[in-house]
């Protein structure tokens, strides 16, 4: 059993016999669901398995976010870029707190432009009801 080739084919076959038999693929105990490879328990299982792992991976990616933003902090460097010393009191440096001003004042002027359209066809509905 310790050949790698003879456990490879033997999965096959192990496999390829509960698929024939319409048995969960993995453990060969339970039926399949229909159209699908895994019985209910091991489904569950899997599905638990790679929520949890899904789970812990945002996780670590929040935790390094966290880590860095921490330490950029520590240094007195901007938390956006990490490249300039933040502004005195501030959170960011200068370059990026422009950068972030330009991004708000485009926001802004979107929700402007999208609430004047807005306006426009209202009127016309009115003028249509009139
Ligand atoms: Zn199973
Ligand atoms: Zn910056």
């Amino acid at each position: 059993m310790s050949d790698p080739e003879y456990t490879r084919i033997y999965h096959r076959e192990v496999r390829s016999e509960r698929r024939r038999l319409g048995l969960c693929l993995k453990c060969g105990k339970e039926p399949a669901i229909a159209g699908k490879t895994l019985g209910l328990a091991c489904k569950e299982k899997s599905d638990d398995e790679s929520r949890r792992r899904w789970a812990n991976k945002r996780e670590a990616v929040r935790e390094s976010y966290r880590e860095r933003r921490r330490l950029r902090a520590e240094r007195g460097l901007c938390l956006e870029c990490g490249k300039e010393r933040s502004v005195p009191g501030r959170t960011l440096g200068a370059k990026c707190k422009r950068k972030n001003a330009r991004r708000w004042k485009m926001t802004r002027r979107e929700r402007e432009r999208r609430l004047k359209a807005g306006r426009v066809v209202l009127g016309e509905h009115d003028r249509v009801g009139v």
